[in-house]
């Protein structure tokens, strides 16, 4: 009961980073806080209560799950589109904008298909 290989998606199983919302930095478990003496695999929820921000000072509370860097793109991802649209980076304006070029092709040449 313990294998279902295919049901998630790699950010999913991935550990999620977060971001600071108020200068942009980035948690990422993988690599934990030196600069707080969080060892490296420390999860973000596990992060203790009076962590903060090491560039600012932010509470913990002003972060945002941003799924996992690195992954392929998963439902994490998508579900921050809602409320961070504005803050995508580069890689993932990259991911959209080919996304809908390729749909729009794969349609236009749908239209050939049918003659
Ligand atoms: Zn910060």
């Amino acid at each position: 009961m313990s294998e279902r290989p295919e049901e998630k998606t790699l950010a999913e199983k991935s550990p999620a980073s977060y971001e600071c919302r108020a200068c942009g930095y980035v948690y990422e478990p993988s690599k934990g806080d030196s600069k707080n003496d969080i060892a490296a695999g420390t999860q973000f929820e596990d992060l203790p209560s009076n962590w903060r921000c090491p560039v600012c000072g932010a509470r913990s509370n002003v972060f945002v799950n941003i799924g996992a860097t690195g992954a392929p793109s998963g439902f994490e991802e998508n579900l921050n589109y809602g409320f961070g649209v504005n803050r995508l980076t580069p890689k993932q304006k990259n991911l959209l904008i080919f996304g809908a070029l390729a749909l729009g092709f794969l349609f236009f040449i749908s239209l050939y298909g049918l003659n």
